[in-house]
């Protein structure tokens, strides 16, 4: 093949562009992360949709996070696209309608959805509220016809929960309250893949409203320790374990500057003046304000503030 210059200046552009794609936000996009595990980008701006992750067992697919029933739909029909097998099982990570609102779609087609007790539990203080809310703004909540939410199936008795099929290990584990109490993450010990949901994103996605902000550094340090080579969050894109570390230094930051503002009789909105490091600043927004405001409830309150 004889390259012209205009060839090669289009060779350059596509790398250029394949290098600037890697680490920003694709959403709608699915990519094979290891051999048959797939990430699939939520479209949350648009539609406010979470990440799922298709997993290949060796008869069936497993689904991390039921989505909104709109995301839901886009996963299912991606999930057919790129495996000719069923989806059999589907994980919520938590119980927020992003990640939890699907299942009775999910259900509906033949899957099992499933999660920790914390799932449940929460659902059983938030709903049928919450569920009856997000009916009024979203058309694909209120399709269902259902009053509430439909919670996970099969409820978690032991923790981990270890699928295992010869083919394929898959572990589940709950590491404690961190963004909610009922976080769970999906891991794959042999590709060291880690699925957070929510209590790692990578961007500005940390809600706190439900979280037990105190305990969230340490159940993000005990996910450190099974060294993943590649994270997928439940927000944002896909990446390694920057995406841990950047969530850390977040939560540290966020405690410490609160904590110190508490002590020293500030209100959250001379608190929120405060800046964190570079480093924490991807996670900052949700926006700010709010963040300060509910990690203050919980110091001056002495709970998690999930828990008020
Ligand atoms: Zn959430």
């Amino acid at each position: 093949m004889r390259r012209t210059l205009l060839g090669i200046m289009f060779a350059g552009l596509m790398a250029a562009a394949f290098f600037t794609a890697v680490s920003e936000a694709q959403p709608g996009s699915v990519k094979e992360i290891v051999k048959g595990v797939w990430f699939r980008e939520g479209e949350i701006d648009a539609m406010g949709h979470c990440n799922n992750v298709i997993i290949e067992m060796k008869d069936y697919l497993v689904i991390v996070d039921a989505n909104f029933p709109s995301g839901a739909k886009l996963a299912l029909a991606d999930a057919r696209k790129v495996s000719p097998k069923p989806v059999r099982y589907v994980f919520d990570t938590h119980h927020h309608g992003d990640h939890a609102y699907g299942n009775a779609f999910w259900t509906r087609n033949g899957a099992e959805t499933m999660g920790f007790p914390g799932v449940v539990e929460m659902m059983k203080i938030r709903e049928p509220q919450a569920w009856q809310s997000a009916a009024k703004s979203r058309k694909d909540v209120a399709e269902l016809k259902l009053r509430t939410a439909e919670p996970p199936k099969t409820v978690f008795s032991k923790n981990p929960h270890v699928m295992d099929d010869g083919v394929r290990r898959l572990e589940f584990h709950h590491y404690g309250w961190a963004h909610t109490k009922g976080d769970g993450f999906a891991w794959l010990p042999k590709e060291r893949v880690l699925c957070t949901g929510d209590a790692a994103t990578n961007g500005p996605y940390n809600y706190i409203g439900d979280a037990h902000a105190g305990n969230w550094p340490k159940v993000i340090e005990s996910a450190m320790k099974l060294k993943p080579r590649h994270v997928l969050p439940g927000h944002g894109p896909a990446g390694g374990a920057e995406i841990l570390e950047g969530e850390l230094a977040f939560m540290r930051e966020l405690n410490a500057l609160v904590e110190a503002g508490v002590k020293a009789g500030k209100t959250p909105e001379q608190i929120a003046a405060g800046k964190l490091s570079a480093r924490a600043r991807n996670w900052v927004g949700a926006p700010w304000t709010g963040q300060v405001k509910d990690v203050y409830l919980e110091k001056t309150k002495g709970v998690p503030r999930g828990s008020l």
